[in-house]
């Protein structure tokens, strides 16, 4: 574009820098003279971050910075819902605008690799397929407002111990099938304007200064021409961060003129070392991605909102959609409203709020509706609802002792109180000071003795309904003992209404896993073939074998597979018909299938298409998710599902060729409620 060269032309050495690096912790310099605005950042997935000052870590005291607290990533991607997750992202950009921000640092797509990683609550699945599709939706979503989607962390940053210094290895067909395929959907498929670099290194370099991420994969082979932000201090060598074609420095030390793409660099340009054209590029990107924002060349750009009501019930909608009903064996659920009697809520999270923790995906919530207040609200003044605490939230180690006997005190109360109710709700889990960024787990457990109050309580009221509120999978000892459990992710300001909703039958649950709950920790691969939590290098060893992957191609048990989730009523799927209109290097299969609500309520299902290529041995995962459809049924409602599977679902990436096949020979195709509930399947050749 002509007027962009002619800005480049224009720019000082000096001004072209401080467009290439923060000058404040969400901030670049804009070049005033030249109608250049700065570029103005803010996190997160989850909503706008609260304002900070301009060079510290502290509130920048502002009272106008309360905003909608959205779903997590988790929480989206158990929705299953595409349009969903694009009005989610809409909703997001709209806010970000209208806040003022260019750039929103969403969605994160890295793939939950182990259910230690602590930013897994960020992340939306193990499974590349569904947080693509999800991604592509939340992205197009947040663009429509003249906002940049800023999809992150690219790539392989699937842990958090060593984050900033890390090797992950991975061999090219997982990084091929599995950890990049969410991003190229980004680019590709969503158009993001903007894309984030990881901290950790990639084959030695840091993935912010790869060159064969972001010059040959990124650039080259996907075409991307929007910009590449480092993560905050991901950037360490000048010249490596030059040359590649990384584009914005970010980093959250304050001192801005040292950072790397800063002084050093105009020093490295003077003294020759560095050609000018270089950053030249990185303004071209830069400038290109304003005019695509109407930051430049006069039109008009929308002007956002933020807080409104319309906000507020897509919230509410996506965190509906998010519950997951993982078991109601006695049918205790849904409660009615008007037997529920006596009801007791007991646990911690039945009061606690999220939105201030997780790390850079904090949210100052304009509010949040907790489980407790969500019941109350639900039922009204003529309920009886209490609660009791049943143990204490508290990570302070110092006063493990002393907790640990409150605690003593406080199960004993909640065990004893449970006999006096006519209705039992426990309400734990875990929350941000487990699902954090930072920092990754040390193992599955539920923390707080969590566990042992469970055990005593499903004794004493075995009718309890336990309502797990948290980012990522837990052991479950009492599971067996459970006849009721629902699951539900942190999931935005009206979380608790949704929940409540659903407990009282207003909503019929309608989230399914987007990742597997694994039974224990040494059962996951990541963990039993590969290593995790490595300091200097991990070895993503498990290849392909990732989640469901690796649980259904080897049989190993599961607590509850991918893609799993209870409904108040039932779906029966039935004429399952598998045409290939295309045989050879560009196959097109459509798949078709009736779904019908065979129960008495309305209520939605997923459809979920699985592939599997006969006879790979152990050489390829028995199946892997290639398509789904949430559809919404009254009873007795029949709808024909219909689907195209195109050469993106048989392909696999070979390491000969280096490139991206589909073998001929016998394929499957399975429609399924779960990756391991399979109702119907149909074979062919191609
Ligand atoms: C996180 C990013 C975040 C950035 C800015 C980093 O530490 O990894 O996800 O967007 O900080 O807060």
């Amino acid at each position: 574009m002509e007027r962009i060269e002619e800005l480049i032309r224009a720019l000082t050495l000096e001004e072209k820098i401080g467009m290439i690096h923060g000058c404040g912790f969400f901030r670049t310099e804009g070049v005033k003279r030249l109608g250049i605005p700065p570029l103005v950042f803010s996190d997160g997935p989850m909503g706008v971050r609260n304002e900070l000052e301009n060079g510290a870590w502290i509130p920048a005291g502002n009272d106008a910075d309360f905003v909608s607290y959205l779903p997590s990533g988790g929480a989206l991607a158990a929705s299953w819902n595409r349009s969903l997750a694009e009005e989610i992202g809409r909703v997001l950009g709209e806010e970000a605008r209208g806040r003022g921000k260019d750039m929103i640092l969403s969605p994160g797509v890295n793939i939950k690799r182990s259910p230690l990683c602590g930013r897994n609550f960020e992340y939306m699945s193990e499974d590349p397929y569904l947080t693509g599709e999800l991604a592509v939706r939340v992205i197009r979503g947040i663009q429509t407002a003249d906002v940049a989607a800023c999809v992150k962390h690219f790539a392989l940053n699937s842990q958090e111990t060593e984050r900033f210094w890390v090797d992950s290895e991975a061999d090219e067909c997982a990084l091929r099938e599995i950890y990049l395929p969410a991003f190229e959907k980004a680019v590709k498929e969503g158009g993001t304007l903007s894309l984030m670099g990881a901290y950790n290194r990639y084959h030695g370099e840091h993935c912010c200064e790869s060159s064969e991420l972001l010059d040959e994969i990124l650039r080259d082979e996907w075409g991307y021409d929007g910009t590449v932000i480092s993560d905050w201090g991901a950037v360490h060598n000048t010249e490596k961060a030059a040359r590649c074609s990384l584009d914005v420095e970010m980093s959250g030390e304050n001192n801005f003129d040292d950072y790397c793409l800063a002084n050093p660099l105009k020093e490295a340009v003077l003294r020759g070392e560095i050609d000018e054209a270089q950053i030249d590029e990185k303004v071209r990107r830069i400038l290109k991605m304003m005019y695509r924002l109407h930051m430049l060349g006069g039109g008009k750009r929308k002007a956002g909102a933020y807080n409104t009501p319309e906000h507020r019930e897509r919230t509410l909608e996506a965190a509906r959609e998010s519950v997951v009903l993982l078991k109601n064996d006695r049918g205790v659920l849904p409660l009615s409203e008007d037997t529920a009697g006596r009801v007791l809520v007991v646990g911690d999270n039945a009061v606690r709020r999220h939105a201030p923790g997780g790390g850079s995906a904090e949210i100052k919530a304009l509010y949040e509706i907790s489980p407790l207040m969500g019941i109350k609200m639900l039922l009204g003044g003529n309920a009886e609802v209490d609660f009791v605490q049943g143990y204490i939230a508290d990570d302070c180690e110092e006063k493990a002792e002393r907790v640990s006997n409150l605690q003593d005190n406080l199960r004993r109360e909640a065990v004893a109180h449970a006999a006096f109710y006519d209705t039992v709700i426990f309400i734990g889990g875990q929350n941000h000071s487990q699902d954090t960024e930072g920092r990754d787990r040390k193992d599955m457990k539920l923390p707080y003795r969590q566990d042992e109050l469970l055990a005593e309580l499903l004794k004493a009221r075995p009718d309890t309904v336990v309502v797990m509120v948290s980012g990522s999978p837990v052991e479950m000892p009492w599971a067996e003992h459970a006849g009721t459990l629902l699951w539900q992710w942190y999931a935005g300001m009206e979380g608790g209404y949704a929940l409540a909703e659903v407990l009282f039958g207003r909503v019929s649950p309608s989230g399914r896993l987007p990742e597997t709950f694994p039974v224990s920790l040494s059962d996951c691969p990541a963990h039993c073939i590969g290593d995790f939590g490595g300091e200097k290098q991990v070895h993503y060893r498990e290849g392909l074998f990732v989640g469901y992957r690796y649980f259904t191609s080897k049989k190993v048990p599961v607590l509850f597979p991918f893609g799993f989730g209870l409904s108040y009523t039932e779906f029966a799927f039935e004429n399952l018909c598998v045409t290939v209109e295309e045989a050879g290097s560009a196959p097109r299969v459509r798949v078709s299938l009736d779904v019908t609500n065979t129960g008495a309520r309305d209520g939605k299902e997923v459809v979920q298409i699985y592939v599997g290529k006969d006879g790979a041995g152990e050489a390829l995962p028995a199946l892997e998710l290639k398509g789904f459809e949430k559809v919404s049924l009254a009873p007795g409602e029949t709808k024909r599902v219909e689907l195209l599977l195109t050469e993106e679902a048989f392909r696999h990436f070979s390491k000969e060729q280096k490139r991206f096949a589909v073998e001929p020979g016998g394929y499957t195709v399975f429609a399924g409620k779960s990756a391991q509930e399979l109702l119907a399947k149909e074979s062919f050749t191609l």
